[in-house]
């Protein structure tokens, strides 16, 4: 219903996708990864870029496993591939259980009260993520106990890293402490890798690796800026272009004034979309190849632009945000995981 209702009303945003740059990323993710099977984080709607289409993209591309956080997430895409294929990383509540036995999604079992519960619902094959020493979600070490997981059918034995993105000592730790761990529990396969944890090398690759954002062109580490392209490009429609007198105030709170006579266009774009405040008097977009600075303050569905070098933009025209996820991050003060999930559903998602 909504869906047709936004077909009448095309959106004055959209997201311009790249699928092949999507497929390179998996495809330089699979080979960084050895011998390793390679999944994907799908999780908050494909990281904003849209969970059924990134599914039946990479299906198509041989990938088998597909993270969710939510069972809401689950349903989302259980019609594009098989519910076996789909893990659900937050695990399974008291009110998910109906929804999680008829699915058929496994739940990646995070807590002792967790395991029980499914236990005793008979739930079937499933998978556990055990806290290797990022304390946030997991069964750790000291809760394994002697039995807790006996007679559970474990496919995957997971665990997740905190700082795989620097090289710190934590990691060579929880690698330890994973392999210890998972030593006494019968799991079919290990999986310990997200994007960045692939660079850490063969050590950190196990049966399993689960990339999130660089299938979505993060550059998680260093090593992976020549093999990973961006996928997401973001582009507005134009509403206004006015010359304004020097000495103009921009915005709101005038946080920008025009030093000179100014051409200045505002776009259909604001922190509602998930443009975030953080690129005022910061953020640069592009139109023809010319750069234009965002100027005043990001409004919530507004910005405004120094469009003095664009001289052939008009009305109704659209512009693409640079959106280079490294770049954009340290302009915005924002991490590329917030860069990619606030992308949301005002956007229209065309693949090219
Ligand atoms: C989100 C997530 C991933 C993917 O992480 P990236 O850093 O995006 O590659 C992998 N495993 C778990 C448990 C996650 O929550």
């Amino acid at each position: 219903m909504t869906n047709s209702v936004k077909a009448d009303a095309p959106s004055p945003v959209r997201l311009h996708l790249d699928g092949e740059a999507l497929l390179s990323n998996y495809k330089a993710l699979s080979k960084a990864s050895g011998a390793a099977t390679t999944g994907a984080a799908v999780k908050a709607n494909g990281y904003g870029v849209g969970a059924r289409e990134v599914v039946s993209r990479l299906s198509k591309a041989g990938c088998r496993d597909f993270f969710v956080a939510h069972w809401s997430e689950a349903v989302a895409i259980a019609d594009v591939v098989p519910a076996d294929q789909i893990s659900v990383l937050n695990g399974v509540g008291e009110a998910d259980m109906p929804l999680a036995l008829s699915l058929g999604a496994r739940p990646m079992l995070n807590s002792p009260t967790q395991v029980v519960r499914w236990k005793q619902a008979g739930g079937g094959r499933c998978h556990v993520m055990i806290d290797s020493g990022i304390n946030r979600l997991g069964i750790g070490p000291e809760q394994l106990g002697e039995d807790l997981l006996d007679g559970l059918d474990i496919d995957v034995l997971a665990s997740h890293l905190a700082s795989a993105d620097e090289d710190v000592a934590q990691n060579g730790e929880q690698l330890e402490a994973f392999r210890q761990a998972a030593a006494g529990v019968s799991g079919e396969r290990l999986s310990f890798a997200n994007s960045a944890g692939i660079m850490l090398g063969r050590d950190y690759h196990f049966d399993l690796t689960r990339p999130g954002l660089s299938l979505y062109g993060g550059i998680a580490r260093p090593e992976m800026t020549s093999i990973i392209k961006q996928v997401v490009f973001p582009q507005a429609q134009v509403l206004q272009i006015r010359k304004m007198p020097a000495g103009s105030p921009i915005g709101y709170n005038a946080t920008y004034r025009c030093e000179a006579a100014k051409r200045v266009a505002t776009v259909s774009l604001g922190y509602a979309d998930g443009y975030l405040r953080g690129f005022s008097n910061s953020g640069t977009v592009e139109f023809q190849e010319t750069a234009m600075p965002v100027i005043g303050r990001v409004s919530m569905d507004l910005v405004t632009l120094d469009a003095d070098n664009a001289e052939n933009l008009r009305e109704g025209d659209w512009i693409t945000i640079d959106y280079n996820l490294r770049e954009a991050s340290q302009i915005s003060g924002l991490s590329p995981y917030e860069l990619l999930t606030g992308l949301n559903s005002r956007f229209d998602r065309f693949w090219i």
